[in-house]
C-alpha cells in the first residue's frame, strides 16, 4: 500500500528501492521508540508544477526535533529538499506525502549515539482524517506531559499515545479523539492541531503542551490576512462543548471540521462558519491557486 517493488526512497545520501532497504533489527528507535520523523505533503499546483508545502520549516522542525533528543544531525536541509524531489519525481508522485525519519543505530543502552541515518519516504495521499465532518470525542489519555517529554519535537515514541487516544476513540464509534494537557486544558487531535470558534473568534491551545504545527501557524497567519481574531490559550472543556464549530488541521488532516464533540454539536453548520472559508483558502494556498489567479489577472 505504501510502496511495490518499483518504489525508491531516498536512504542515507542513496535513492535505493525501497523493497530492497534494509534497516537494522538491532536499532535503538525501533526498541525505544527514539527517532525523528516529519510528516510532509506536496502538491499539484494550480500550474501544474509539484510543489512542497513550507519544505523549509519541515526540515528545520526535523532538525531542532533530533536537537531536542541529542541525536546528531548531520545533513543539509537543501539537499534533502533536493533529494526528495527527486525521490517524488522516480514515484511519478505529485499530491504525495512525504516522511523522513532519522533513526538510530544499533543500541541497546540509553547511552547517546555518535551516529544516526536518515529515510526520506514519499507515498500517494489520501485524506488522513477522511474528508467528512468528524464526531470527536475526549480521549481517557492525556497528551505527553512536557516535563517527562520533548513535546516540541516530532519524536517516533510521541505517537504511542497518539495511536492509543485514536484507537479508543474508533472503538467507541468517533472519528478521533481530542486530548487534554497535564492540566486538563484541551491540547490537540493525535495527529492534529485545534481551533475553536465562537462569534466568529478562533480560539487555539498555547504552545507548551502541543506540537506546534506548521498548519497551525499557516491558519493563525491566514486569518491575519482575512481579519479573523485569533487567540491562543488555555481553552476549557467547557468552552468548547458551547461552541459555535470547530476544526483539525494539520499537514496530512489539512483543515477538517467537527460536527461534535462528545455528541454535543457545535451550533453552527460547518458551511457557516470561519472555519470553512479557512478551509478553502488553505487548499488554494497549498495549490498555489491564489498566485495563479493573479497571473491570471495581471
Ligand atoms: N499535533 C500532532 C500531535 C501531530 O502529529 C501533528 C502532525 N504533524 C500536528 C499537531 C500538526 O502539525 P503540522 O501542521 O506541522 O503537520
Amino acid at each position: 500500500m505504501y510502496y511495490n517493488d518499483n518504489t525508491f526512497i531516498f536512504l542515507n545520501g542513496e535513492i535505493v528501492k525501497a523493497s530492497e532497504a534494509k534497516i537494522d533489527l538491532y536499532g535503538q528507535t525501533l526498541h525505544y521508540g527514539y527517532g525523528v520523523f516529519e510528516g510532509i505533503r506536496s502538491y499539484k499546483t494550480a500550474e501544474g508544477k509539484t510543489k512542497i508545502f513550507k519544505e523549509e520549516a519541515h526540515f528545520e522542525r526535523l532538525k531542532n526535533s533530533a536537537y531536542a533528543l541529542n541525536i546528531p544531525y548531520t545533513w543539509n536541509n537543501e539537499d534533502l529538499i533536493k533529494a526528495t524531489y527527486q525521490v517524488l519525481e522516480l514515484n511519478h508522485l505529485q499530491d504525495a506525502y512525504i516522511r523522513p525519519l532519522i533513526y538510530a543505530p544499533a543500541n541497546m543502552s540509553f547511552v547517546r549515539n555518535h551516529e544516526s541515518f536518515i529515510a526520506i519516504e514519499t507515498w500517494e495521499m489520501k485524506p488522513f482524517l477522511g474528508e467528512q465532518l468528524l464526531n470527536v470525542m475526549t480521549s481517557s489519555f492525556e497528551r505527553p506531559n512536557p516535563r517527562g517529554f520533548k513535546i516540541e519535537a516530532k519524536a517516533t515514541g510521541h505517537y504511542v499515545n497518539s495511536i492509543l487516544a485514536s484507537q479508543e476513540a474508533k472503538a467507541k464509534g468517533y472519528d478521533e479523539a481530542l486530548l487534554k494537557d497535564m492540566k486538563g486544558f484541551v491540547a490537540e487531535a493525535p495527529g492534529a492541531n485545534f481551533f475553536v470558534e465562537k462569534n466568529n473568534v478562533l480560539y487555539t491551545p498555547q504552545t507548551g503542551n502541543i506540537l506546534p504545527g506548521i498548519t497551525r501557524a499557516t491558519i493563525l497567519e491566514i486569518c491575519a490576512q482575512l481579519g479573523i481574531q485569533t487567540i491562543e490559550k488555555n481553552i476549557t472543556l467547557a468552552e468548547v462543548h458551547g461552541a459555535d464549530s470547530a476544526f483539525f488541521c494539520g499537514t496530512a488532516a489539512e483543515v477538517i471540521g467537527i460536527t461534535s464533540l462528545d455528541k454535543i454539536l457545535f451550533r453552527k453548520e460547518w458551511k457557516d462558519s470561519p472555519g470553512s472559508i479557512i478551509q478553502n483558502e488553505y487548499k488554494n494556498l497549498v495549490t498555489e491557486k491564489k498566485k495563479q489567479e493573479k497571473l491570471e489577472t495581471v
